[in-house]
């Protein structure tokens, strides 16, 4: 059964992070599955590094011809979706794909793909969690409201998932993330031997 790794949590709790420290540490193991989304691209942002930027028509005929594992539609108009292609290639690579979704996807990929294993990253406070959006200023104030209410929800669903990882401190939660896949790697690696 091949090993698929879902983060997931709420925005702005840091899984961006952890999950750059886990593909620096690991490099040879994951690979990041690259979204689709037609959300603006940030400045930090490369294409076809975090995401494939693309138009609303060319997400529209992706989903119409049946190219995206899951999508999802952000309250706050975005729409972002796994593509199949870039699981299959990950794959093809001998690599374990790294999936970042909000918790519906995650929901879905778990239910769909049996070697999933879903992670749940969390911020320490709702307080520390609202600081950090702020501080990143990526979004409107606007936006960030939504993307507050909508992680207030996102919080209450996350004993629905393998693993919760509190992100009180970067480095300790890079070290259990760690910990957490090397146990999964070598449960699936049993498995799979004859
Ligand atoms: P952001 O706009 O901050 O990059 O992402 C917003 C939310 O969308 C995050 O919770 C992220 O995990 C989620 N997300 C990104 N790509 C996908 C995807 O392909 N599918 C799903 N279900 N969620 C995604």
């Amino acid at each position: 059964m091949a090993l698929v790794v879902v983060i997931t949590g709420t925005s702005g709790a840091g899984k961006g992070t952890l999950e750059k420290i886990l593909l620096q540490r690991m490099p040879t193991l994951f690979e990041l599955a690259v979204s689709a989304t037609t959300r603006e691209r940030r400045p930090s942002e490369q294409e076809g590094r975090e995401y494939y930027f693309v138009s609303e028509s060319v997400f529209e005929q992706r989903v119409q011809e049946d190219e995206f594992l899951e999508y999802v539609d952000l309250p706050w108009g975005a729409r972002s979706g796994t593509l199949r292609s870039e699981i299959d290639r990950i794959q093809a690579n001998g690599k374990v794909p790294l999936l970042d979704l909000e918790t519906d996807g995650a929901v879905r990929v778990k239910q769909t793909i049996p070697g999933a294993v879903t992670i749940f990253v969390d911020a320490p406070s709702f307080d520390e969690l609202e600081r950090r959006l702020r501080a990143r200023a990526t979004e409107s104030s606007g936006e960030i409201q939504v993307r507050l209410d909508l992680a207030r929800k996102q919080q209450e669903q996350r004993d629905r998932f393998d693993y919760v990882i509190v992100n009180d401190n970067v480095d300790r939660a890079a070290d259990e993330l760690q910990a957490i896949v090397e146990k999964e790697l070598q449960t699936a690696g049993t498995m799979s031997r004859p």
